[in-house]
């Protein structure tokens, strides 16, 4: 068995945002999607993904564009340019999801035209060492905004409140390591919510970046410690316990998981589409 964790620099325990969520909401479904070797077969698309993951191409692809050039009709455009049809229902469900997202791309576009945005990084990498972690991941957009940087993540489920980004912390420890790879303040984050094209945002402060930084080297230490006993040779099931919980409907580990398969039945992969 092989550690997906990184202890390339050696206090220093390597984490994504993903990877600290996914150990918080079930290791043992961490264990699966990072550790195991050979890694256990995943669940199929989930339309609701895929429905993300078409928004997600289209707006990067959106702002590759000139600023004259990223107008409503070039923003649906994208969307059929990266359409996938995995994980809906049917060939109706399909066109309903795809007409909507062709509408909200194009509405995001419209209001584009008017705001100014200044993007200085797509997808960007970005990366921050504390005393106990290297912190990094891929940021959906980087505008700057005056002399600051904004974290934007874009959002196309459930629509997020204000508390949502203030309680994100993929969003506090983006902002950090933007701050520390860019070179330049950054403590606003916004969920963009491209259905409504309503925006939640939250504006930092040093204690409560300082806080979230905290729970996330809590959160590390706790995956390094369980990972170093896995790797001495200790009991992967109890030092990866499972979460039962209703999200297991949903889970792409369930095929390999007993007790996830007992506690919720499998959501079909088109349920959780919103709105
Ligand atoms: S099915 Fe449930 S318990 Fe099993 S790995 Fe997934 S989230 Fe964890």
């Amino acid at each position: 068995m092989q550690l997906g964790l990184d202890f390339s620099t050696p206090q220093l325990v390597r984490v994504t945002p993903a990877k600290l969520s996914t150990w918080g909401d079930c290791p043992r479904r961490y264990r699966m999607a990072y550790l195991d070797r050979p890694a256990p077969p995943r669940g199929g698309a989930r339309a609701p993904s895929t429905l993300g993951a078409v928004v997600h191409l289209a707006l990067r692809a959106l702002f590759d564009l000139p600023t004259g050039q990223r107008t409503p009709e070039r923003a649906a455009a994208l969307v059929d340019k990266y359409w996938s049809s995995e994980g809906f229902r049917d060939q109706e469900q399909v066109r309903r999801y795809r007409d909507r997202a062709r509408a909200w791309v194009a509405d995001y576009a419209t209001d584009l035209e008017h705001d100014g945005t200044e993007a200085v990084g797509l997808e960007q990498w970005v990366s921050v060492a504390t005393d106990r972690i290297v912190a990094e991941g891929r940021v959906d957009r980087i505008d700057r905004r005056g002399a600051e940087l904004v974290v934007v993540d874009y959002k196309t489920g459930r629509k997020p409140t204000d508390d949502d980004a203030r309680r994100a912390p993929a969003l506090a420890l983006y902002a950090v390591a933007t701050e520390r790879t860019l070179r330049r303040t950054c403590r606003q984050v916004e969920l963009h919510h491209v259905p409504s094209g309503t925006v939640a945002a939250w504006r930092h402060d040093d204690a409560s970046l300082r806080a979230h930084v905290q729970a996330a080297e809590a959160t590390a230490g706790e995956i390094a410690e369980a990972a170093a006993e896995l790797e001495a040779g200790g009991d992967a099931d109890r030092l990866f316990p499972t979460r039962p919980a209703p999200r297991c409907g949903s889970c792409d580990m369930r095929r390999s998981c007993p007790t996830g398969k007992a506690a919720a039945p499998e959501r079909e992969p088109w349920a959780q589409l919103e709105p």
